[in-house]
């Protein structure tokens, strides 16, 4: 297998949610057609990164303890930070680098170009006048961080890191996009991930996330993830690494189709050429004629095993001839195990999972292992239930 390849938010997500799109962007390179709500973040991005850089405190980067990692000393309390003080440039020196970031592809006219850089104007202007009031004290911008979970490399490009008043860490991850909830930054993967990047990096807990939403300029604020979900995106993250690394690219459908620039490359999507359509639809009706029948015979067969049922029992004969075959009535047992009853067994003596979580076949199995301790044999069975049940089976010749 290649080597883990380093995944950032977006790369897992594309990978998670289509395989084969992933491998469109990522290995064929291929480039997605530019959106309008695409270039609005970027512009509106980078004139914010370009703002609160110059207020970046002091004593906030990465890499320079032992190990790459700063520590506790190197986080000193905001007020023994001089750099606090750093004012802001004014309103006009923001909305003046907005118009030199301005990204103007992908708008629909120039009507739509219009109207989202007067929305970018009303929010950075909103946004200025709150940042001036607060004073945050980020200690990063834009910073692209690397790290490792559960062995797969990660990074991403975390958008505002600020120290709390407490003197903890607070990721920021700025959303242009119209709705925003709460719960959206709970669920968020790409904050998890980004708990972990600022943690490897900087030596110490991460205090909070959240998703800025410059549109209402509300903190959607949610405490630092415990250990179970970021045990959670490891494995999922390995999932999609693995995948990659063994080059499965199968196409997903969901509702990302929908926004997918690669239809017209899709095998969920293309046309059959001109050239095969005759022959496929010959195959195809064929097989819908065969399936009936499949159905057909199917049915006519349970009728025919309970009308032999019933005359077996009648006659107290187990063995059908015809003039092709025989047909006998073999008895079939099977196990039940209630899992209420039983898991609770299989797990006191550490043999759920040889039980495969409860299977009956290999609960049944285990009945007759003689390394399982007598006393427990007869509890399993005391607890299951052994049912018969009976199955025509062919003998002679081939029926087919
Ligand atoms: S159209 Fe859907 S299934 Fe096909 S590549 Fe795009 S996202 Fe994947």
């Amino acid at each position: 297998m290649a080597a883990a390849p380093t995944l950032s938010y977006s790369g897992f997500r594309a990978y998670a949610e289509c395989p084969l799109r992933w491998k469109f962007l990522y290995v064929d390179r291929l480039r997605e057609k530019p959106r309008s709500f695409f270039s609005f973040g970027r512009s509106v991005h980078a004139a914010l990164e370009r703002f609160v850089a110059p207020l970046v405190v002091e004593g906030g980067l990465p890499g320079k303890g032992p190990g790459g990692q700063r520590t506790l000393r190197d986080f000193s309390g905001p007020q023994t930070d001089p750099s606090v003080a750093q004012t802001p440039m004014d309103l006009s020196g923001l909305l003046g680098i907005y118009r030199e970031e301005w990204v103007s592809e992908g708008y629909t006219s120039a009507q739509e170009e219009e109207s989202y850089f007067d929305l970018g104007v009303d929010l950075l202007t909103r946004f200025h006048s709150v940042y001036v009031k607060e004073a945050p004290r980020p200690v990063a911008v834009e910073k692209d961080l690397r790290a490792e979970l559960e062995g797969v490399p990660i990074h991403g490009i975390v958008d505002r890191l600020d120290r709390t008043e407490g003197g903890g860490l607070e990721v920021l991850d700025y959303k242009t996009s119209k709705e925003l909830s709460l719960k959206d930054a709970q669920l968020s993967d790409q904050l998890t991930l980004y708990q972990v990047l600022v943690e490897q990096n900087y030596g110490r807990p991460v205090e909070s996330l959240t998703l800025y939403h410059l549109r209402s300029l509300s903190a959607l604020r949610t405490p630092r993830r415990p250990p179970e979900a970021i045990q959670d995106l490891g494995i999922r993250l390995g999932e999609v690494s693995d995948g990659i690394r063994s080059g499965h690219y199968e196409p997903r459908v969901g509702s990302w189709c929908r926004w997918c620039d690669f239809r017209s490359l899709c095998p969920e999507f293309k046309e059959v050429p001109a050239g095969s359509r005759e022959r496929i639809v010959t195959l195809v009706d064929r097989y819908a004629e065969l399936l009936s029948e499949r159905r057909q015979a199917r049915q006519e067969m349970e009728a025919i095993e309970e009308e032999m049922e019933g005359l077996a029992l009648g006659l107290g004969v187990h063995r059908f001839r015809g003039s092709r075959l025989s047909l006998h009535r073999q008895a079939r047992r099977s196990w039940h195990f209630p899992p209420e009853a039983t898991l609770p067994l299989l797990r006191a003596h550490e043999l759920e999972v040889r039980a495969g979580g409860g299977d009956p076949d290999r609960t049944a199995a285990l009945l007759r292992d003689p390394e399982v301790p007598a006393r427990l044999r007869r509890l399993l069975a005391g607890q299951g239930k052994l049912e018969l049940r009976y199955t025509w089976e062919p003998e002679g010749s081939d029926p087919h």
